[in-house]
């Protein structure tokens, strides 16, 4: 998952894999990431919710800065299959170690709560189940089947692991048919053994063109964060990756480091950056793309899937 945070704590629990690390000191953030501290009567509303229904975000394991803006129109992203990851990627806030006991009865419950919260568009994620056989692509298909019961109007958006090892996974996830297939990438291939050590990039890179070719009117996503330490080439070439294999939709987001355990912020990447990168990306063909310091694989999933599908309408009339 992209996640950020702006959290400054010291050795956590949350990471025990992370506690022989260097520290990594947090420098302070640029004017451009400052955001609002959340606490309007809605962000309440929908923390309520998720309480009450026992369901956990990525938005509050992964300390998303966005949090105050997305829940006060009660968007938050619900992560499924408990709240402890068994990868253990160094740029990551979600708890890592133990993984929980799987909940039968969650796929009704994140039903439930899309239809309380009356959500046009609602984007399901997880943590990493590589102790499960199928990765957890069951469960993924009955939530997506319980969704589709309570809120048929909703349309769906999946941000999955990369179920590494686990014959026929993505096969089920896509057989229930989900209107976005997102899967992150999360950085540029030099860095993946730092940063994601228990991932491959080019069996991400497959996980998203075998969904093309299982379904080709799926829409597929990925997203990256930038500020890790890679540099302008090597962005252009996993975007070149991408279209390879097909993929819509496109994110670039800053990376906020969880703590000081965590990967070091190389650099904070300029809003003007930014722009530059959307123009190369729109550039190589993606429909759409969403690159800012504060584009998140979920921030705005909802308008950005309405612009999505008028995007491939059109090139769907130009080219007829
Ligand atoms: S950007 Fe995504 S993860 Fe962050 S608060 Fe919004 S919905 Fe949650």
């Amino acid at each position: 998952m992209n996640s950020a945070s702006g959290m400054r704590e010291p050795s956590s629990p949350r990471h025990p894999e992370k506690a022989h690390r260097p520290d990594n000191p947090i420098p302070r953030k640029p004017d451009w990431l400052r955001v609002k501290a959340p606490g309007s009567p809605e962000y309440q509303a929908t923390r309520r919710l998720m309480r009450a229904l026992s369901l956990n975000t990525v938005c509050e394991e992964a300390g998303c800065p966005n949090i105050g803006e997305c829940w006060k129109q009660k968007h938050a992203t619900v992560m499924i299959l408990g709240r402890v990851c068994t990868r253990s990627c160094t740029f990551c806030n979600v708890a890592t170690g133990r993984p929980d006991l799987l909940d039968p009865h969650e796929p009704q419950r994140v039903g439930e709560a899309v239809a309380a919260l009356g959500l046009s568009h609602v984007v399901v994620t997880s943590v990493d189940r590589d102790d499960l056989d199928d990765g957890g692509a069951g469960h993924f298909a009955r939530t997506i089947r319980a969704i589709r019961t309570a809120a048929p109007g909703t349309t769906i958006e999946v941000l999955t692991p990369d179920f590494l090892h686990k014959a026929d996974a993505l096969e089920a996830v896509v057989a229930a048919g989900p209107d976005v297939f997102n899967h992150n990438l999360e950085t540029v291939p030099r860095l993946y053994t730092e940063v994601r050590p228990g991932a491959r990039y080019f069996h991400s890179l497959r996980l998203l063109d075998q969904v093309k070719r299982l379904n080709p009117a799926m829409f597929t996503k990925s997203g990256m964060m930038v500020g890790l330490g890679e540099d302008k080439t090597e962005v252009l070439q996993v975007m070149d990756d991408l279209r390879a294999a097909e993929v819509d939709f496109l994110t670039i987001g800053q990376y906020l480091q969880p703590t000081i355990k965590h990967h070091a912020i190389a650099r904070f990447v300029t809003p003007e950056e930014f722009r530059s990168y959307r123009s190369f990306a729109l550039g190589k063909g993606f429909l759409l793309v969403s690159a800012s310091p504060l584009t998140r694989s979920s921030y705005h999933a909802g308008e950005d899937f309405a612009r999505l599908r008028a995007a491939r309408a059109a090139k769907l009339a130009t080219a007829g």
